[in-house]
């Protein structure tokens, strides 16, 4: 039997509505919208239709979003200046620095020196940590939180279950690793080095395809009537396609995410949700 398709589209609209709700009540209390700053350095044309949407979303909840474009030559303390200038601005709750950064830029440094209460992709090593500990209070990364919000639409509940991720990066990999075991489940992290990916793919009633590699997970792979979510997009001459092998593996799961329209419209939902929790933290003080 074909696998249940999760739709992601829709249950990202879900998450809009809740936080277009939320906006309003937070800012009836703050006296003013929630802000997100962005940040677009340089010229590539992915990261600026990524943070054109981003900016959309924002405008379609109600939040102010401060957009930045500093030249692709601006220097290492220039572009820190402008993240302390952010830090400091009493109008803006989120600050979202659209990575990569040109060639010659540091964003480990930029990443860092961001103020963990605007971390909205929620990738300083304050967030990582509070995350790791699985304190509720920081700002977790979006496209992870967007996999849980997934799981939970989808009536999945990871507690017991074996749950399987492939890719180990600090914007997914690594973060999701927390949450799913903080939901818990019991969670395998693959990555390159990984000596029989198959054998440990089989094992997850959860799969979590976060490699950036098209099409890596095929049937054989998948646990009967597993859920597969499927992070990866990866551009080829064919044009989008996922981690998994989508229509084979459909025959296999019991569920699964499609590419596009599973997790990348959930991505933007959360950085929404999350920059509504940071306004909220800080009218509360
Ligand atoms: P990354 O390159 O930082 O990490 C990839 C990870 O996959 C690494 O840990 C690597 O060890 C592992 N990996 C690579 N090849 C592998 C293989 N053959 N077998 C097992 N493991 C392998 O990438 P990332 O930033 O984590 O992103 C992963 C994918 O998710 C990319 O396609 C990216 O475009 C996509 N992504 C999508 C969204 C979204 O909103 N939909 C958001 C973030 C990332």
């Amino acid at each position: 039997m074909a696998a249940e398709v999760i739709d992601g589209k829709a249950v990202a609209a879900q998450v809009r509505g809740r936080v277009a709700a939320d906006v309003i009540s937070v800012s009836d209390g703050m006296g003013r919208p929630p802000g997100l700053a962005t940040v677009l350095v340089g010229e590539d044309p992915a990261s600026a239709i990524y943070v054109r949407r981003k900016r959309e979303a924002c405008e379609e909840v109600g939040i102010s979003s401060f957009h930045h474009e500093p030249p692709g030559d601006i220097s290492q303390a220039d572009l820190l200046g402008l993240v302390e200038e952010l830090n400091g601005n009493d109008e803006i709750d989120g600050i979202l620095v659209q990575l990569p950064l040109p060639d010659g830029l540091d964003a480990g440094e930029v990443v860092n020196a961001l103020s963990p209460s605007k971390d909205v992709d929620g990738l300083t090593p304050t967030s990582a940590g509070l995350l790791a500990r699985g304190d509720p209070s920081g700002l977790v990364p979006c496209t992870p939180s967007g996999v849980m919000e997934l799981l939970r639409s989808a009536g999945v509940d990871p507690s017991g279950k074996e749950a399987v991720i492939v890719g180990r990066s600090n914007l997914v990999g690594k973060p999701l690793y927390s949450l799913l075991l903080g939901a818990n489940a019991t969670v395998t992290t693959c990555h390159s080095r990984t000596a029989d990916l198959g054998e440990v793919c089989r094992r997850g009633e959860i799969l979590v395809a976060a490699a950036g590699q098209p099409k890596l997970i095929t049937a054989d792979m998948v646990c009967p009537a597993a859920t597969v979510i499927d992070v990866g997009t990866n551009r080829t001459d064919g044009g989008l396609v996922g981690d998994v092998d989508f229509e084979p593996v459909t025959e296999v799961a019991g569920a699964i995410t499609p590419v596009p329209g599973g997790v990348g419209p959930m991505t933007i939902a959360m950085l929404l949700y999350n920059t509504v929790k940071a306004a909220r933290a800080s009218a509360a003080g």
